[in-house]
């Protein structure tokens, strides 16, 4: 996995802990991780033409080593529907994260495609002192953060493991489908939990992942967002 094992090096170099969105993200791709399209602009012309190119609506964040929670900083912009959109977020967003920090370092800002709204899973991965890379499976939101609704498997997983996991969670039912909620692609997180898997497994350089939230359809999923800590 040559990139993955280039992004994380060099991380290591400029002595980085948090790899950047797009960095996580190209990581992902790597191992057949769906996420969002999406592009690193360095300026706010950059943006419109990456908009254009991926199409509206997109969504800008920011890409800064000294911006972990984006939207706590007014560092995320969603459902941009045209250039005008874009350019008038990108200045706002600029002056945003001057205010968080005067003198923050801005790598650039990611454009990426509008996931539509749907079924918002969390997978995430930490290193166990004593299990070593362990994945945690949950359902987005109130799920995991009040209900704390989540399960663990030790990696690596097998594709009974990871659909034992889904099965595993309360709202387990939700994923099947309830009222204005579609049945979700239970094959597509079934292999993103095992593609996740994978990556842990071959990179034991990951201290922490995050892929939260996924957007889950009836058809294939997409990461939305996507953190990843190294050691
Ligand atoms: P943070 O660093 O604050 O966690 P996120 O990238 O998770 O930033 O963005 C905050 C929220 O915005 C997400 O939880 C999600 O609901 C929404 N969001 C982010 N990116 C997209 C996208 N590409 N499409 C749709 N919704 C998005
Ligand atoms: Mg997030």
């Amino acid at each position: 996995m040559k990139q993955t094992s280039q992004i994380i090096a060099n991380a290591a170099k400029e002595g980085r802990k948090h790899l950047y969105e797009t960095e996580a993200k190209t990581i992902c791709m790597e191992y057949n991780i769906p996420v969002t399209k999406f592009e690193l602009a360095k300026n706010e012309d950059e943006a419109v033409k990456i908009a254009e190119e991926i199409g509206f609506p997109v969504v800008l964040k920011i890409v800064s080593p000294d911006i972990i929670h984006k939207s706590d900083v007014g560092g995320v912009m969603l459902n941009l529907k045209d250039a005008k959109e874009v350019k008038t977020a990108y200045k706002r967003m600029m002056e945003n994260v001057k205010k968080h920090k005067k003198d923050a370092k801005i790598i650039g800002v990611i454009v990426q495609e509008m996931a539509p709204p749907s079924t918002e899973v969390i997978v995430g991965a930490i290193k166990d002192p004593q299990f070593g890379p362990t994945l945690m499976f949950g359902l987005g939101g109130v799920f995991v953060e009040i209900l704390k609704d989540v399960t663990f498997r030790i990696a690596p997983i097998t594709k009974d493991e990871a659909r034992e996991m889904l099965m595993e969670i309360k709202a387990y039912p939700l994923l099947k489908g309830y009222r204005n909620l579609p049945p979700a692609d239970m094959e597509a997180i079934t292999k993103i939990l095992l593609n996740t898997s994978k990556l842990v497994m071959e990179h034991t350089e990951i201290k922490e992942l995050d892929l939260n939230p996924i957007m889950v359809y009836e058809k294939g999923a997409k990461t939305v967002d996507a953190r990843i800590i190294l050691e």
